[in-house]
């Protein structure tokens, strides 16, 4: 799997051995990553509901839980 981020410079893909993305196969320096800037996220479950499950985030989810879901109405929906 090749990576295939575009080279202006160069007029052709990347072409290094690399690993999937959503973005498509990148090589290490061409990561979504290290193209922002960042270190690479490190493996991992990440932050599941089973991480996350303390007295603090159970109360901050129970005093949000009425109120994140109506600010998701369409703006372009009409009445008419
Ligand atoms: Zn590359």
């Amino acid at each position: 799997m090749n990576c295939n981020q575009w080279l202006p410079a160069q007029g052709s893909h990347c072409g290094q051995p690399g690993r999937p993305y959503a973005v498509g196969p990148r090589c290490p320096e061409h990561t979504p990553a290290a193209q922002a800037g960042r270190p690479e996220p490190l493996p991992g479950p990440g932050y599941t509901p089973q991480r996350l499950l303390t007295p603090q985030y159970r109360l901050a989810q129970a005093a949000t839980a009425g109120t994140a879901r109506t600010r998701t109405t369409s703006p372009r929906r009409t009445t008419s």
